[in-house]
């Protein structure tokens, strides 16, 4: 089990404190957390998940967020501001994603990439609702698990699609072939979290109007970062709204919107699809209720605080940031390519994954871990994956990676008969996950909540 963080400085909390502490306490603990923690990612070796990076910045969003983080959104009357920060997060992502090809686009904000696809599913069961009993819809191998999650919790069938080993993007053709007369959409992604390969839109898109069905692209992790990258000629795909068929996409203002942690815009080609989500209960004895999405109340801090993010850095901002990202994305794939060894799956953009041919991977990520790198396992088959964001830009980390990518293969080579450490925690077992598995997963998920220690010892 993994020790309760902090126990041997800090009291655990098993009660509320009778007598609560003093401010200046409090705080002087939170940031004494914060300053040992901030290190594992500044450093850029961190794949993924600080998408800035710059304090400046985050602290410049944390005042935005003071200032409306007591406000409940539900309570429009109380804040008109919370209006005017929505519509303009919607209408900003629309117009970056494609939208003004529709003649009657929408949005939803929502509490993360998660949730957006939570409502894109939903909305395609409910508007299909009257003709279709038992929906399903199609998604790719390589598309996030939200869509299974948001399948399971509504009740809409997940067919998952294979990909193309090779080219890591989905099987058209098998797409083709399952759907069926309860398809309700399609789901492809710009681009997916694995690899970082963006599945053949277009192609899709054509697919579902010939069949006349719905078309999701999942751009929660690309939404904000593709669309500079092409416009700066590193990608040279469509892949948003403007795309024929394409329905409704997810755009994450918390990852490369460069946000806080907690929204996310989903883009819908037609008002009327996004209005085919709603639940309301206009007859509660409490009063009539509606709200838009599954959140009831939602901070106004986070719509200020994404909205203050779009604002102050504008199209130059995020260009400039894509345009940093994909360079040093490049080079770093460029490292990688140099190691013949190393194998980079498909045609990735701003995060990439390699893979070995002649031992396992995670070798290399058991040498890279000791160097402070701290890359995504993924499995199916073994590979590691680097999502680049703005602390890989910083000068010295493309160099750092260059040298310990080069000694990590060195070690790999000269240990290739050895099981890899990181490789029994993050790869794949032969044959798929087994029962234990299953206990094991539920061990670990009760263990990060529970914390048995905190309640019983
Ligand atoms: C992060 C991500 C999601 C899920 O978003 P959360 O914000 O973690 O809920 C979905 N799709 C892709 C491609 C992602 O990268």
């Amino acid at each position: 089990m993994v020790p309760f963080p902090y126990a041997e400085e800090y009291p655990v909390h098993r009660v509320l404190p009778e007598d609560g502490a003093r401010r200046t306490d409090v705080l002087a603990q939170l940031e004494d957390l914060a300053s040992r923690e901030d290190p594992t990612w500044e450093t850029g070796q961190c794949s993924g998940t600080m998408y800035c990076g710059d304090h400046e910045h985050y602290d410049f969003l944390n005042r935005a967020f003071s200032y409306f983080s007591h406000v409940n959104t539900l309570q429009r009357d109380m804040c008109p501001s919370a209006t005017k920060f929505e519509a303009e997060i919607i209408a900003m992502t629309l117009d970056l994603l494609g939208a003004a090809a529709h003649t009657d686009p929408a949005g939803l904000v929502t509490s993360g990439g998660s949730a957006s696809i939570a409502h894109a599913v939903l909305a395609y069961r409910e508007s299909n609702a009257h003709e279709v009993q038992r929906p399903n819809m199609i998604k790719p191998e390589t598309a996030h698990p939200a869509f299974d999650k948001a399948g399971h919790l509504f009740g809409v069938e997940m067919r998952v699609a294979p990909v193309d080993p090779r080219t890591a993007q989905v099987d058209l053709d098998w797409v083709r072939e399952h759907v069926d007369a309860n398809t309700v959409a399609l789901v492809g992604s710009a681009c997916n979290y694995g690899y970082g390969t963006i599945d053949p839109i277009a192609e899709l898109g054509q697919l579902a109007l010939e069949r006349n069905i719905g078309l999701h692209v999942d751009g929660c992790l690309g939404g904000f970062i593709l669309p500079f990258g092409r416009e700066l000629g590193y990608v040279d795909t469509d892949f948003d709204l403007s795309v024929p068929g394409v329905t409704s996409m997810s755009a994450d203002t918390h990852k490369y919107g460069y946000a806080l942690k907690g929204t996310s815009v989903l883009c819908f080609a037609d008002r009327a699809l996004r209005n085919s989500q709603y639940f309301y209960q206009p007859d509660w004895s409490g009063g009539k209720y509606c709200s838009p999405g599954m959140d009831g109340s939602r901070s106004g801090g986070l719509l200020a605080a994404t909205w203050a993010a779009m604002v102050q850095l504008g199209r130059s901002g995020y260009r400039e940031y894509a345009r940093q990202i994909f360079e040093t994305s490049a080079a770093m794939q460029r490292a990688v390519r140099a190691h013949e060894s190393l194998r980079i799956i498909g045609s990735p953009s701003f995060l990439f994954s390699f893979t070995a041919t002649d031992y396992d991977v995670y070798l290399v990520n058991d040498f890279l871990r000791l160097r402070g790198w701290r890359l995504n396992g993924q499995q199916y088959p073994n590979a590691l994956h680097m999502a680049v964001t703005r602390p890989q830009t910083q000068p010295g980390v493309l160099e750092r990676w260059e040298t310990d990518l080069a000694d990590a293969v060195a070690y790999a080579e000269a240990h290739a008969d050895a099981p890899a450490q990181s490789g029994a925690i993050y790869g794949g077992v032969p044959g798929g996950p087994t029962p234990e598995t299953d206990d094991l997963i539920r061990f670990f998920m009760a263990d990060m909540m529970d914390h048995q220690q905190a309640i019983t010892d």
